[in-house]
C-alpha cells in the first residue's frame, strides 16, 4: 500500500516513509492510497481476539512494508501490562441503555494519546532503519498538554531519536504540567512558548519546512519527524481501538455482529474521529460520527455551514486539550470527500493560512453532512455533563469525555437517534481535578494538585493512576519558555547540543 500527499496526488510513499518523514515536503499530510476492506468475515474473526492480535490484523492491512516480525514486535512492545494497567488495554463501560465509554486511557500517561504514542517510537524507529538507516530523527511535538507528555514517555531514551515539546505556558492543567516538566531521558526536552496551541502548532510547522533548518539537519546526519497527529503513524493505531471496541461490544453480547453504532469523540485536532472515519470506511458498521467540542467551536460551525473560519476568539476551558482553533486533520477528510482533488486543497488551505477561513463547495457539505454531526458544550455544560453522570450512574468522567457525554445527549434530544453508541472517554479524571472536583462537590477545593487527587478518591472511590501520584516526588528538570519568535532559536540549541 502507498500514501499520497493531501497537497499532491502524485507524491507516493511507503507507509515506512511516511511515518519516518511525518509530514509531507509541500506541507501536506500522507493518506492511504485505499482504505483496505474489512469484511464481515474479517470482523467475525477478530472477535475473541486479543487486543495485539486486533492491533496486528488492521495495522497489517496499512503497513504493508513491515515483515510480520517487525509488527509483532511493536505492537507486542507498546501495548503489555507493564504498559497499561488494563489487560485489554482499553475498557468498556456502560451507562445508560445504549452509550459506552470506551476508557482509552490506561497507558502511562493516562489519556488516550498513549494509545499511539507508546506505539509511535517502535513504528518509527522501525521505519527509519528502512528508509533512513544513519540518521538520527529529531522528533518536534507541539503540545495542548497530552500529547507532549505520551510522546515523551514514548520517546525517552529510545536511541537515535532526539525530543523537543513545547507547549502552551497558561494552557494546560498543573497535573499536566508537572507530568512534563519532570521527564526523565538524556534525549528529551520540553520548553513552554507564550502563546497557545495553535501558536506552538503553526511555529513548529513552520519549522519543519524551513529549508535552511532542513539543511543543518542534513549536514548533522539528522532529520525531522513529528509526534503529532499530523503523523500517519499517530492516526494508524486509532483505527485499531474502533475496530477492537466494536468486536469487543459483540463479544459482550451487547450488540449483533454488523449492528451500526454511532461515535462520538471530544475533539480538538480531528485526529481520534477521523480514525473512527477511516473504520467506517473500511467497512466497520458506524452509523454518525458525532464531533463534540467545547466553546472553541470551530468545528461545529464548520460541519453545520461549511464554511471554517478561524478568525474569534480563542477560549482558555476546563478542557484544554480542546483548545484548538485549527484543526490539523481536517485536511485529511476533505481530501477524501472532495474526491482526492489536490488543487482543492492547496487552494482550501492557502486560505486558511494566509485569510484563517475558507467555505467548501455544496457537494462536499453535503457529504460532511451525512457523515458527521457537529455540537459543542461550554464549561458550564460539561461541569453539568461530569455531576449527573456521577449521579446517576456512579461513573466519574474527566471533563474531556463530559463534552463528548452532554453532546452526545444533546443529539439524541435533537435527532431523536436511538442507536447505541460508542463514546471516546479520552483522559482520566486525575489529570483534571481542579475541573472535576468543584462539579461533584461543594466542599471548598484545596490548590495543591495532590491534595486535590487525595480528595477525588475520598469522593469518588475510584484509585488514583500512580503515575500521577509518583509525580510528587520527581524534581522539575524544564523550566525554559520563550516566545513564538524564538521557537526557531530553541530548536537549533538543541540540535546543537
Ligand atoms: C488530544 C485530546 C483530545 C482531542 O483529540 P484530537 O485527536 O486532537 O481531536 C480530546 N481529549 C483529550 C483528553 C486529549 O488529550
Amino acid at each position: 500500500m502507498n500514501y499520497n500527499s493531501t497537497r499532491d496526488s502524485s507524491c507516493k510513499v511507503t507507509a515506512a516513509q511516511a511515518i519516518a518523514q511525518g509530514i509531507s515536503h509541500e506541507g501536506g499530510l500522507f493518506v492511504p492510497e485505499t482504505l483496505p476492506v474489512l469484511t464481515r468475515e474479517d470482523l467475525q474473526a477478530m472477535v475473541g481476539m486479543s487486543y495485539n492480535e486486533k492491533a496486528k490484523a488492521v495495522l497489517s492491512r496499512f503497513l504493508t512494508d513491515f515483515t510480520k516480525e517487525e509488527l509483532d514486535y511493536c505492537v507486542d512492545s507498546a501495548y503489555n501490562d507493564r504498559k497499561f494497567d488494563s489487560a485489554n488495554i482499553s475498557e468498556l463501560a456502560k451507562v445508560g441503555d445504549s452509550a459506552y465509554l470506551l476508557e482509552l486511557w490506561h497507558g502511562p500517561t493516562c489519556a488516550f494519546k498513549d494509545m499511539a504514542l507508546q506505539l509511535l517510537p517502535y513504528l518509527m524507529t522501525t521505519s527509519a532503519r528502512k528508509t533512513a538507516p544513519d540518521k538520527e530523527i529529531v522528533v518536534l511535538v507541539a503540545t495542548s498538554g497530552d500529547t507532549g507528555k505520551a510522546a515523551l514517555e514514548g520517546f525517552a531514551d529510545v536511541p537515535h531519536t532526539r525530543m523537543l515539546v513545547f507547549y502552551p505556558e497558561n494552557g494546560v492543567s498543573e497535573m499536566q504540567k508537572l507530568q512534563m516538566t519532570t521527564q526523565t531521558g538524556g534525549n528529551v526536552s520540553v520548553c513552554a512558548i507564550k502563546g497557545n496551541f495553535d501558536d506552538a502548532q503553526s511555529g513548529v510547522k513552520k519549522i519543519f519546512t524551513d529549508p535552511v533548518i532542513e539543511a543543518e539537519l542534513a549536514k548533522n546526519g539528522q532529520m525531522f519527524s513529528s509526534a503529532n497527529s499530523i503523523n500517519w503513524g499517530r492516526l494508524v493505531p486509532q483505527i485499531v481501538y474502533y475496530v477492537a471496541a466494536y468486536t469487543s461490544l459483540v463479544e459482550q453480547g451487547e450488540i449483533e455482529l454488523g449492528e451500526t453504532v454511532n461515535v462520538t469523540v471530544p475533539t480538538g485536532n480531528f485526529g481520534n474521529i477521523l480514525a473512527a472515519y477511516y473504520a467506517k470506511l473500511m467497512g466497520l458498521p458506524i452509523g454518525k460520527l458525532i464531533c463534540a467540542s467545547n466553546k472553541n467551536k470551530v468545528l461545529t460551525d464548520f460541519i453545520r455551514t461549511g464554511t471554517y473560519d478561524r478568525n474569534r476568539d480563542f477560549y482558555t476551558t476546563t478542557s484544554p486539550s480542546m483548545d484548538i482553533l485549527i484543526s490539523s486533520n481536517l485536511e485529511r477528510l476533505l481530501y477524501q470527500l472532495c474526491g482526492k482533488d489536490d488543487s482543492v486543497i492547496r487552494q482550501w488551505f492557502g486560505a486558511l493560512a494566509e485569510k484563517g477561513c475558507y467555505s467548501v463547495s455544496d457537494s462536499v457539505r453535503e457529504k460532511l453532512q451525512a457523515e458527521f454531526w457537529g455540537g459543542f458544550c461550554d464549561d458550564e455544560g460539561t461541569s453539568s455533563a461530569i455531576h449527573h453522570t456521577f449521579g446517576e450512574y456512579g461513573y466519574l468522567c474527566d471533563t474531556h469525555t463530559a463534552v463528548a457525554v452532554k453532546v452526545y445527549e444533546d443529539y439524541v434530544r435533537e435527532t431523536g437517534d436511538k442507536t447505541k453508541c460508542i463514546i471516546a472517554s479520552t483522559a482520566s479524571p486525575y489529570k483534571f481535578c481542579a475541573s472535576v472536583l468543584p462539579a461533584i462537590t461543594d466542599e471548598e477545593i484545596p490548590s495543591d494538585p495532590f491534595e486535590q487527587a487525595a480528595m477525588l478518591e475520598r469522593l469518588s472511590g475510584m484509585t488514583p493512576p500512580a503515575s500521577l501520584m509518583e509525580l510528587k516526588s520527581k524534581p522539575v528538570r524544564f523550566t525554559d519558555s520563550v516566545s513564538r519568535e524564538q521557537m526557531v532559536d530553541k530548536v537549533t540549541e538543541m540540535l546543537k547540543a
